[in-house]
């Protein structure tokens, strides 16, 4: 079955069911409401000449016509390219043409960027083309640009004028499950983002079983503020709402606390999605008291170490008691791990869970050989899940997937005797002291339970006498005043010497790739500068 199919499925069981709710756009539409679009503009971009297989990229932020393109392609056969809207003209060359994306959707502008002058600015010729019959020296494969809204821009064409009345093209359209339906990029955590290229059947299962670890229905209200352009709001988000058949809920404006607790309270929102720093700002905001959470009942943090006490302030303040951790990444749909909302809370607050169905896992050393059972070793998964590779480079996807299927995560794990799996950090993050390994993330927790300390996040640095040193950096909650002294007495006696941070730096807050991961290389590079 493909994407498409379980739309119509969808569709068919709960028509007058409500789909989707946008804030900002006023948008609620039920499925039918929401299906009549799709299809339109399905049939639109066959009309426009584009085939099974091409790609079609997407830059803009959050919002209904990123819904329907989603789901437009998909049934279109198309290949969705999900654009980054931090990205700038550099990274916009990069990515259309490495992929060659044939047709581009985008708004008009975004937080003050003008996305159709940039795009203008790559290929001059835009202006004084037809439509859908671009031929750009720079953008060679790119012949449609699409402008989200009504107004018209020279030689693009207004997503309003997309739509097509005579679906019947639709029926005509065949897709194998096992063809491309999504080329992602990934985050951008450790350097420059890859391509992973997903199946219909890689993400469409995914979004099936993350949905039902946390029981989705269609009686579900689902509060979305992480980026649909990454797999966490497109696949976690839209493609388990859309199976279990649940109300996507956008909010305002994402990643703002306040936008966050309005919608959850007017839309008597029943989960909740986010990276754990998008918990902690809502925790920490001043009028927190104000917002009526009660409908909330479960939710999935993912995406970046959870903090234990953050995840017991989310289940007792904010009525999250079912609330999941999921592990995962952008090549392998992405998750992999999920906690079940009924794990003994000391479980779901200190590991991500049990391994999804359907996928292999083991742990291995630097040798490549199976770790024994409690062992640090590199987490590596094999299933369906796993992507088809990075868009046209076969050098990363064989550094990334072997030759027996399994995909090598670069993160280190344990698993105990019962399958539960706790994230240690990534390999790149593990810092090697003197010969002493440091990770991060265990100095991290234990700063958190300092009462003064709101967040931290932890990085490795070069040293002449120890080869690295341990670096941190220190987000103070908004009442307190802290020294280094301070830090270094709360550490003494708690922690071995050899772990007690050599550099600490206090900041307002991290350098962030736009899902709300914190970017450890941008801190390595600032201290570097800092300390000349
Ligand atoms: P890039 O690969 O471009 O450097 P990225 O790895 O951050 O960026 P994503 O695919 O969005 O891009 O993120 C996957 C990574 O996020 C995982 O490899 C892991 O390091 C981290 N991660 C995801 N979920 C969790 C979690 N629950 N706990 C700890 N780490 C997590
Ligand atoms: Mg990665």
């Amino acid at each position: 079955m493909t994407i498409g199919g379980f739309f119509d499925q969808t569709v068919a069981r709960d028509p007058e069911g409500e789909a989707l709710v946008v804030q900002h756009q006023s948008v609620r539409w039920t499925w039918s409401e929401l299906k009549a679009r799709v299809d339109a503009v399905a049939a639109g971009l066959l009309e426009r000449g584009l085939e099974p297989g091409d790609r079609v990229g997407i830059w803009a932020p959050n919002c209904a016509e990123w819904v329907i393109v989603q789901f437009a392609t998909a049934k279109a056969g198309l290949i969705l390219v999900n654009i980054n809207p931090a990205y700038r003209i550099t990274e916009l060359d990069y990515a259309l043409n490495k992929v060659g994306c044939s047709a581009l959707i985008l708004a008009p502008a975004h937080k003050g960027s003008d996305y159709v002058a940039m795009v203008g600015e790559l290929a001059p010729e835009l202006a004084a083309s037809t439509p859908g019959r671009l031929n750009s020296a720079r953008l060679p494969d790119l012949r449609l640009v699409v402008v989200l809204g009504e107004a018209e821009h020279a030689g693009c064409l207004p997503f309003a004028a997309l739509a097509s009345d005579d679906i019947s093209t639709l029926l005509s359209i065949e897709i194998d499950p096992h063809m491309a339906a999504n080329i992602q990029f990934t985050s951008g955590t450790t350097g420059f983002p890859k391509g992973a290229t997903l199946s219909h059947r890689s993400i469409l299962n995914n979004g099936t079983l993350v949905g039902a670890g946390i029981g989705l229905s269609n009686v579900d209200r689902v509060c979305i503020p992480v980026p649909l352009y990454h797999c966490f709001g497109m696949v976690m988000g839209n493609l388990a709402c859309m199976v279990h058949g649940a109300t996507m809920v956008y909010p305002a404006a994402a990643f703002e606390p306040l936008a966050v607790l309005e919608a959850v309270e007017a839309e008597h929102c029943t989960a909740l999605y986010g990276v754990p720093t998008m918990f902690i700002a809502i925790l920490q905001y001043p009028e927190f008291d104000r917002f009526n959470l009660s409908s909330l009942r479960t939710g999935i943090m993912a995406g970046s170490p959870c903090p234990m006490a953050v995840m017991r302030e989310v289940i007792e303040r904010m009525h999250m008691e079912a609330v999941t951790i999921a592990y995962g990444m952008t090549e392998t749909s992405p998750v992999s791990f999920q906690s079940a909302t009924d794990d003994p809370l000391d479980l779901r607050v200190s590991t991500v869970g049990r391994v999804q169905p359907h996928l292999e896992v083991k742990l291995i050393d630097g040798a490549g050989n199976t770790v024994p059972r409690g062992e640090t070793g590199e987490l590596c998964t094999r299933g369906y899940s796993v992507m088809l590779g990075y868009w046209d480079d076969a050098e990363r996807t064989a550094e990334a997937i072997d030759a027996e299927g399994w995909m090598h995560t670069g993160d280190l794990a344990t698993i105990d005797a019962d399958g539960y799996c706790r994230i240690v950090g990534r390999i790149k993050d593990m810092i090697i002291r003197g010969g002493e390994n440091i990770y991060p993330r265990e100095i991290e927790e234990f700063l958190l339970t300092h009462p003064g300390i709101a967040d931290v996040q932890g990085v490795g640095i070069p040293d002449a006498k120890y080869g690295e040193e341990l670096c941190v950096w220190i987000i103070p909650r908004s009442d307190v005043e802290l020294s280094e002294d301070e830090i270094r007495t709360h550490c003494r006696g708690r922690i071995s010497h050899y772990k007690i941070p050599r550099h600490i730096l206090f900041v307002d807050g991290f350098p962030m790739t736009v899902t709300g991961k914190v970017q450890k290389f941008a801190m390595r590079e600032r201290m570097l500068e800092l300390l000349g």
